[in-house]
């Protein structure tokens, strides 16, 4: 992907001018979401909370160029900003924080917010728990529930209390982990914020973010200075960091505002490779890479490859060093898993695996016309604005009504709208006039051959009736393969990380059928989703089955998951010849005929 040599850059996420430190976007939306929970917590009424997390959405939707609005009149015209909000980001801009935040802050400390995440809590218990108890944080609940100290409190008793015990516990457990949107963009801003304090340092993201997993435990980050103090204490002094766990001289832990944990970790810049490899792991990629080196009468740390006999070092100062040092090309982060990647390395027959550079367009984007946000022109600029050549519109259909599916006439007339709109030419972005239509129970869709012969491409998906046996599922999905308008099988195994298992499928015959029909598979880009996953586009690619990146935007900043939908096909092996982003519009539209 499209990266800075060393360290995990913003790439096509972030942009835009620089605002002065701590009064950027991002902190502003960190305030509007905070004034929306300590309002919540404090019972202000519904309508208010959910205008002050509309307008932190619509602030990180807008980036930085939001603060350089200074009319009330101009920031009301930005779906989702009223005048009273207006006037709070343009208080926020004048002094870097909003009043009535402040005046909330008094009552209710911003650590209670903490609480909200607690399945089962909920606003007015976490207000009652801090008045009540004195409770602010997680170990403070926890302490309080297993003293049966949240029982006797008024509308609780001891089986909301069990409950909460239970909530904290799963907190802990598999919740502890987060999206990799998430990691990849509180990193992002620790490492470009690092930068601008001390520009000659070293920075990276490692460990399973710089792996790009689909799920991230706490975010790793690795520096290198002359002066280690100076970068520890530049840490901690940023202002997303909301509490220090733990700092040393070359060590440094620290909870940010949105509650993720961070490890900053400083090495000496003559080992700076040898580091940044062993703490980017995995765990079972060093631990076939220390085999490797003790064969070859050398051994692998942290600090450089050396040799046993004499102790003399091979190398250490960059990562590539370290690889060659054992006779090895380096493979790209995300194929450190020890799934072939040292066999290939040492055959130098690596993957050449596809980069974020390379997409010219998204096959999954929804518009105001069924559920999403922003509208067709809309959503063509901010293509444009990623350089994209085409951009596939594949609004939900008619059997969908919970997500406003189009009927017939109204996806025809938005085919009509979408032809009228490239004819126009006045944009380098063509639209592509889809669908994503729904595969019933039986394999059956929406629309009749007539209407679906009207579309550029199909992509089609399960939305319902997951608890389907194996057999019956694997049917349904085969037969949606076999209708000659489908030529996408949309996240393609139904699972939502950490909220749904994917359902019950014969993926073996499934990429038989894909590659027999020669219909594509959707690697859905959304980061609750990454499906298929990277093992499964492994697979495909072995099957010889097409896959086709789709963010499933409902808005124009999600067209930036794409990054992840890349990093996920970069795990999956995936090459330019497996990936159908990388053709051009007109070469689509006739595959797809
Ligand atoms: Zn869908
Ligand atoms: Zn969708």
């Amino acid at each position: 992907m499209a990266r800075k040599k060393d360290h995990i850059a913003a790439g096509g996420t972030g942009g835009g001018s620089r605002a002065v430190e701590g009064r950027d976007a991002r902190a502003l939306a960190h305030a509007l979401e905070l004034l929306a929970d300590l309002s919540e917590i404090k019972g202000e009424v519904r309508f208010k909370v959910i205008a002050y997390r509309r307008a932190a959405e619509a602030v990180r939707g807008m980036g930085d160029e939001i603060l350089e609005t200074d009319s009330v009149a101009r920031l009301k015209a930005i779906p989702g900003i009223g005048e009273a909000i207006a006037r709070k980001i343009l208080e926020f801009k004048e002094t870097g924080t909003i009043g009535k935040l402040e005046e909330l802050k008094e009552e209710i400390p911003e650590e209670v917010v903490s609480l909200l995440q607690v399945p089962g809590l909920g606003p007015r218990r976490a207000r009652l728990v801090f008045e009540e108890l004195g409770v602010r944080s997680l170990d403070d609940l926890q302490r309080a529930a297993e003293e049966h100290l949240l029982a006797p409190l008024p509308g609780l008793g001891p089986k909301v209390e069990a409950g909460i015990l239970e909530g904290i516990k799963h907190l802990r457990g598999t919740a502890g982990r987060i999206f990799i949107n998430q990691a990849y963009e509180q990193a992002s801003g620790i490492v470009d914020a690092m930068l601008e304090k001390l520009p000659e340092l070293r920075i990276s993201a490692a460990g399973s973010l710089r792996r790009m997993k689909e799920t991230i435990g706490d975010i790793d980050i690795l520096a290198a200075y002359g002066e280690p103090h100076e970068v520890t204490k530049a840490f901690r002094s940023l202002p997303l960091v909301s509490k220090v766990i733990m700092s040393g001289e070359t060590r440094s832990s620290v909870f940010t505002r949105d509650m993720l944990q961070v490890d900053l970790r400083v090495v000496d810049t003559s080992s700076w490779g040898a580091a940044l490899q062993y703490f980017t792991g995995s765990k079972e990629h060093n631990v076939r890479l220390r085999e490797l080196a003790r064969r070859q009468g050398l051994k692998v740390n942290e600090y450089g490859v050396f040799r046993v006999e004499d102790d003399g070092r091979m190398a250490g100062a960059d990562e590539e060093g370290v690889y060659a040092a054992l006779g090895l090309s380096m493979p790209p982060p995300e194929l450190r898993e020890d799934r072939g990647e040292i066999e290939a390395a040492m055959r130098g027959e690596l993957p050449s695996l596809i980069g974020l550079e390379r997409i010219r367009g998204d096959f999954h984007v929804h518009t105001r016309d069924s559920d999403g946000y922003h509208d067709l022109e809309e959503m063509r600029a901010a293509a444009e604005k990623l350089g994209y050549s085409w951009l596939g519109i594949s609004n939900h259909a008619a059997n969908l009504r919970v997500a406003r599916g189009l009927d017939a006439d109204g996806l025809l007339a938005l085919v009509e709208r979408i032809e009228e709109l490239n004819a126009k030419g006045d944009s380098p972005v063509t639209l592509l006039a889809g669908c994503e239509l729904n595969i019933g129970n039986d394999g059956e869709l929406d629309y009749d051959d007539e209407v679906l012969s009207r579309l550029h491409f199909a992509i089609a998906s399960v939305h319902g009736g997951f608890g389907q046996s194996r057999e019956a599922m694997t049917r349904r999905i085969s037969r949606a393969m076999r209708n000659p308008f489908v030529n996408i099988i949309g996240h393609p195994t139904g699972r939502l990380i950490g909220s749904r298992p994917p359902y019950e499928l014969d993926l073996d015959e499934l990429l038989e059928v894909a590659a027999e029909t020669g219909t594509a598979l959707e690697l859905n880009a959304f980061p609750d989703r990454l499906d298929l996953c990277d093992h499964h586009l492994r697979r495909a690619k072995e099957a010889g089955v097409k896959i086709a990146i789709g963010t499933d935007a409902h808005r124009a900043e999600h067209l930036r998951f794409m990054l992840y939908g890349v990093a996920t096909a970069r795990r999956g092996w995936l090459e330019g010849g497996d990936v159908l982003n990388l053709l051009d519009a007109e070469f689509l539209r006739s595959l797809f005929r």
